[in-house]
């Protein structure tokens, strides 16, 4: 199978492609480089012996979509390709509404002119909005309360009508709860631009020595230590997952909307913990007042995933963070 990875280069995206290269797929891989350096190219063939087909190219850009397509034989595309800063998607919104949605929708007409009807998108559990109670059902109810969260509704909703409209489109939206870890060789992980908004990579810049001290967004929440409780799932369970889907596109006809999660809850304290008890000392914190916007506990009912695609975590929590772990202390600086 020949697959076609927008965004590939970035964090979810470089698991993924080191998964479909061990299984013999052939990748070619679109990204504007916006959020990810060219060196995961020599990383992924550290692991793999093998190199993907990189095109630097953008999802808005319909002239590279065409080149891409034309050039290569695609049968499938995984959409990871787009911006995920929720709270600069505030700042910026009309940069996440061009690049997420027209992006998405360039990229969907090019596949449609090209017959290419085979697609995994990066949804997230974001859709769920506030007013969901965890464990999160696909059944439930779907909104979003900030630019980023409203570009991956409107994406998930533009294929549900896409599907509705041409039975030939299999489309699978994979709402992902929160990825952390990093491959177990150390050479490919999370590298954030900037301070990272993420709980996972600034406690790792704290454990390294890069930032001082980590502030633990409220201790007030109705959760057991009374910090926030979320879903982390290990990075490469998430990309066997997309394995999983594109194994199972073929047999579908439709738009289908899957968790990606563990189906457990962890608080932030639990994760503080468990990282000093990894890299062997104190994790500097102080307790700040809750961050806006942010809900007490998410977690996946991981149900749909388990009997639709045959897929289901693996890794542990104290596996993740020692994965963690040996990404940033043997690249300190990231790439
Ligand atoms: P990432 O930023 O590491 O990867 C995204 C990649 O897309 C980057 O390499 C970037 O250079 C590229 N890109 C961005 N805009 C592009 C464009 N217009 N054309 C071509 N390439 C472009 O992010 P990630 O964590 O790997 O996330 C991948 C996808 O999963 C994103 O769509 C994100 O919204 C979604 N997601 C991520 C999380 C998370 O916590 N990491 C959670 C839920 C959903
Ligand atoms: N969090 C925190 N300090 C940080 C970043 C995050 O206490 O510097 C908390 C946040 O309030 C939430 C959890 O960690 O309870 C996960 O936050 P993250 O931003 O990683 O994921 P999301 O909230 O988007 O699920």
């Amino acid at each position: 199978m020949s697959l076609l990875l927008t965004g590939g280069m970035g964090y979810i995206g470089s698991h993924t492609v080191v998964q479909l290269l061990d299984l013999g797929q052939d990748v070619v891989i679109l990204d504007n480089l916006s959020n990810a350096s060219e060196k995961v190219l020599e990383r992924i063939e550290e692991i793999t012996g093998k190199q993907p087909l990189f095109v630097k190219g953008d999802i808005c850009n319909r002239d590279d979509l065409n080149r891409v397509f034309t050039e290569h034989q695609i049968d499938a595309v995984i959409h990871f390709a787009g911006l995920k800063a929720v709270g600069e998607s505030n700042e910026i919104p009309l940069s996440y509404y061009h690049n997420n949605v027209s992006g998405s929708v360039t990229l969907f007409q090019a596949m449609a002119d090209h017959n290419v009807k085979q697609l995994v998108f990066s949804s997230s559990a974001t859709v769920y909005g506030e007013h969901n109670l965890s464990p999160l059902i696909e059944t439930m109810p779907t909104s979003a309360t900030n630019p980023y969260g409203k570009t991956k509704l409107m994406i998930e909703n533009i294929l549900f009508d896409l599907a509705k409209s041409d039975s030939e489109w299999s489309i699978i939206n994979l709402r992902y709860f929160n990825p952390i870890g990093a491959h177990a060789s150390g050479l490919i992980g999370e590298n954030p631009n900037g301070i990272p908004n993420n709980l996972l990579p600034y406690v790792a810049q704290v454990a390294v020595g890069r930032l001082e001290l980590l502030s633990v967004f409220g201790d007030d929440y109705d959760t057991p230590d009374g910090t926030g409780v979320r879903d982390y799932i290990h990075v490469v369970d998430l990309a066997n997952g997309h394995v999983k889907a594109l194994e199972k596109l073929s047999a579908l006809s439709g738009c289908y909307a899957i968790n990606l999660g563990t189906g457990n809850g962890t608080s932030v304290l639990e994760i503080v913990n468990t990282f000093s008890s990894v890299c062997g000392h104190e994790i500097p914190y102080q307790v700040v007042p809750r961050r806006a916007g942010d809900i007490a506990t998410v977690f996946a009912n991981a149900e749909k995933a388990r009997s639709l695609l045959g897929w289901q975590a693996e890794y542990d929590l104290n596996t993740m963070i020692e994965d963690t772990w040996r990404w940033q202390s043997s690249n300190p600086e990231g790439y």
